[in-house]
């Protein structure tokens, strides 16, 4: 069997995490078999839907790697499709023209629930005559279609992630509406039909969705059987739950993909941390892996049943081993769009070759993308503001010699480099007879404004290549005297 499965995002928002990582599944599934994976935009929601999110739906997979073998193919395209199968059903006598008015509806579930009954529709326009439509029709009425569900039947199916799965006809609410309403015939389909139309045209083999879809599989099955098609194989995807326990909400916070990408994850590690959602390699030991090398090993059988916590923690972890052993090069590509929304400036000297000793001085240092902008900031900004505990240590007893006779041994090394610097400390520390601590501590104050921080030496060797040590050092001295 060929394998064919397909990811159906709705635009109705932006790529959602939960989508995403069904959109990995699938992924993983389809290179596993050599199968096809395709892509399909649910948009006959035509309130909910816009282009906008559309658009980001198509950049996220295309950033996350998920590239798709067909489409992207859009419902709202397929509508002749849709119709013509409501009518196939119709003329077959398994759906019907329903003209229950929505207070008559309205009036039915609050009797229903008066009763403690679930609420469901009654069936009660199943069995029509043509003069009772044709009352209803001249009262002005319009009509949805309605797919009969034998309320005996029994659904089964064996669920790839979870097993046997059945459900009654009784529980599934009714005869389901397929279609809206419409004076000029068939309205708009809807969700379940469309779904089970389309899969069986693109021939889909498996199924693989969240498990907040499992009560449309059976009624989804229902339809398959409508059609005399093949019903394909379904598997269950466990939800993504916060801390709490919760299912992952827009109350978390950063839910879609382009939010994670804005916080400075890398494609790489959020794919990555996605595919360990719910699934777990062979040699569980195994954490750090590409979509590739996930997709080798990829089955149903280790994807988990309970829901899967979402953890910042090791998504920071997992991406922060990403960065670390990225090349420079393609470090710096990739910070350059976090500098820019900062609105730093890359002039004075800050060219493609300082920006990448810049990028190998922080990089050991960044967990995300975004934390390069505050790791940086000294050096893009002209002026250095001293923190409280750089200024105590530019205070020192001895920090103004120490810094004078610095700025003094600076004016015979224009060209600043590692070596240069370590020997003008050297220097400094002999003739003043201080401590090489003293010296470095007060070097760090003044060129940084902070105590702490990265490489001092290449960070001076930075700022001497951008003309900046000597004027913070001028500074430091007026604090420090
Ligand atoms: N449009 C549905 C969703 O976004 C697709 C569900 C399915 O895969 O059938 O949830």
């Amino acid at each position: 069997m060929t394998v064919r499965v397909r990811i159906a995002p709705s635009p109705t928002g932006n790529l959602h995490i939960g989508t995403a990582r069904t959109a990995v599944f699938n992924w993983l599934f389809a290179r596993h078999h050599g199968g096809k994976f395709i892509l399909r935009i649910e948009d006959t929601d035509l309130e909910r839907s816009r282009p906008e999110y559309t658009e980001n739906i198509l950049a996220g997979l295309r950033w996350l790697g998920l590239n798709w073998d067909e489409g992207p193919f859009y419902q709202s395209q397929r509508l002749h499709l849709y119709k013509e199968a409501v009518q196939q059903l119709l003329e077959r006598g398994l759906a019907y023209h329903c003209y229950t008015t929505s207070e008559e509806l309205e009036a039915l579930r609050e009797a229903q629930k008066a009763r403690g009954e679930a609420p469901r529709y009654d069936n009660r326009h199943r069995n029509l005559t043509p003069e009772q439509r044709a009352t209803f029709v001249a009262e002005g009425r319009s009509a949805v279609i309605r797919f009969k569900i034998d309320d005996g039947r029994e659904i089964l199916w064996n669920d790839l992630v979870r097993g046997k799965m059945s459900w009654r006809g009784s529980d599934l609410g009714g005869d389901m509406v397929i279609a809206r309403a419409s004076e000029t015939g068939i309205g708009q389909p809807l969700y379940n039909f469309v779904v089970v139309v389309d899969d069986i045209d693109m021939q889909i083999s498996h199924v693989i969705r969240g498990e907040d879809h499992i009560a449309n599989t059976a009624k989804q099955i229902l339809l398959y059987e409508a059609f005399g098609a093949k019903i394909p194989e379904f598997a269950h995807t466990p939800l993504i739950l916060n801390m709490d326990g919760r299912k992952l909400s827009k109350r978390d916070g950063v839910t879609s993909i382009s939010d994670f990408q804005q916080l400075g994850f890398m494609a790489e590690g959020l794919v990555n941390y996605m595919t360990l959602l719910g699934w777990s390699p062979p040699d569980s030991t195994q954490e750090i892996f590409t979509l590739e090398a996930a997709a080798k090993e990829f089955s149903f059988e280790r994807v988990n049943k309970a829901g899967a916590k979402f953890d910042w923690a090791k998504l920071d972890w997992l991406n922060s081993q990403y960065i670390h052993s990225m090349p420079v090069d393609k470090l710096t590509d990739l910070l350059m769009p976090y500098w820019q929304e900062a609105g730093y400036k890359f002039d004075g000297g800050r060219e493609r070759a300082w920006l990448e000793q810049l990028v190998a001085l922080i990089s050991a240092s960044l967990t995300r993308l975004k934390d390069a902008v505050d790791q940086s900031q000294l050096f893009f900004t002209d002026s250095v503001e001293f923190s409280e505990e750089a200024t105590k240590q530019l205070q020192q007893e001895g920090s103004a010699t120490v810094l004078q006779g610095i700025v003094a041994a600076l004016e015979n090394q224009p060209q600043l480099t590692a070596d240069t610097a370590q020997e003008i400390i050297k220097q400094v520390v002999k003739a003043q007879n201080v401590k090489k601590g003293l010296v470095m501590r007060s070097l760090r104050a003044a060129l940084t404004g902070d105590v702490h921080g990265p490489d001092l030496i290449q960070s001076w060797s930075l700022l001497h290549q951008i003309g900046l040590d000597q004027p913070r050092l001028s500074k430091a001295i007026s604090v420090s005297s």
